[in-house]
């Protein structure tokens, strides 16, 4: 009896048997074997950009706004005239006289990667925020100070906020080192920009964000405005759509500070 079981155990087993091993290997033929070439794309091909002679020179899709030549690319905020800030010897100097204020791009811009140069006078005067105050805005949306400003100042051995300190976003983003170099040396500013978007009724549809190099050095990572900077109270943000980039001329009474080598990347 117990003979007989097993005997017809077995033989259910070897009918089990034979059935997954003439259906195992069909199921196993179903997926293809993954190949290396499921996972290569080769189309758009990224279009060619000669890099400049240096990684500061603009590279072939750059829009120059500044080659030490003339302000040709810019206006005054206030009222749209020419630009009256000084050039000479292939920089342009703030000019913080009262017929002069910030400057800005006369084309506007949504999303990029900006290089810019500055230079505190090496004669630099002045404490705090008063010591080679300008700034970088990111995208100006009206007259004065209003937009997004990245802050240029004096920060090398000068005791300020640090929320205020050159690299920082004005009163939002501390910087993350300070990589200043001396009063007297050129300094760059290396940026990507990506500029807020609304929904139609003027609310905010997705932050602005901005990843600064300084001197070549991480200051601002993909870092999240919370609105436009602000001197007094909780930034806030208003819709526009493109913007020009402002430089500020400000009130402190410290030696103007200077700029070079300005050239802008749109990214839409
Ligand atoms: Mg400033």
């Amino acid at each position: 009896m117990l003979l007989e079981i097993m005997r017809n155990q077995f033989s259910t087993f070897l009918a089990f048997a034979t059935l997954f091993a003439v259906v195992a290997p069909l199921s196993a033929q179903q997926p293809p074997a993954p190949k290396p070439q499921d996972t290569e794309v080769w189309e758009p091909v990224p279009k060619i950009v000669t890099p400049g002679a240096t990684d500061a020179a603009p590279p072939s899709d750059a829009i120059v706004l500044f080659d030490g030549k003339n302000l040709d690319q810019w206006v005054l905020n206030r009222d749209k005239s020419p630009a009256n800030w000084i050039v000479a010897d292939g920089v342009v100097t703030v000019n913080k006289a009262p017929g002069a204020g910030n400057i800005e791009t006369k084309r506007t811009f949504k999303n990029y990667q900006l290089h810019i140069e500055w230079k505190i006078p090496e004669n630099i005067t002045g404490t705090d925020q008063a010591r080679g105050n300008s700034g970088v805005f990111l995208a100006s949306t009206g007259p004065g100070d209003a937009g997004y400003e990245l802050q240029v100042l004096d920060s090398y051995n000068n005791k300020t906020y640090v929320n205020g300190q050159a690299g920082s976003i004005y009163k939002q983003g501390i910087p993350l080192v300070n990589p200043n170099r001396k009063p007297g040396e050129w300094q760059t500013y290396d940026v990507v920009w990506t500029a807020p978007t609304f929904n139609a009724d003027g609310s905010l549809k997705t932050p602005a964000y901005v990843t600064v190099f300084f001197n070549g050095v991480l200051v601002q990572n993909h870092f999240e405005l919370k609105g436009e900077t602000r001197y007094i109270g909780k930034p806030f943000y208003k819709k526009y759509d493109t913007a020009p980039i402002k430089l500020q001329a400000h009130g402190d009474h410290s030696e103007p500070i200077s700029f070079r080598n300005i050239w802008v990347r749109e990214l839409n």
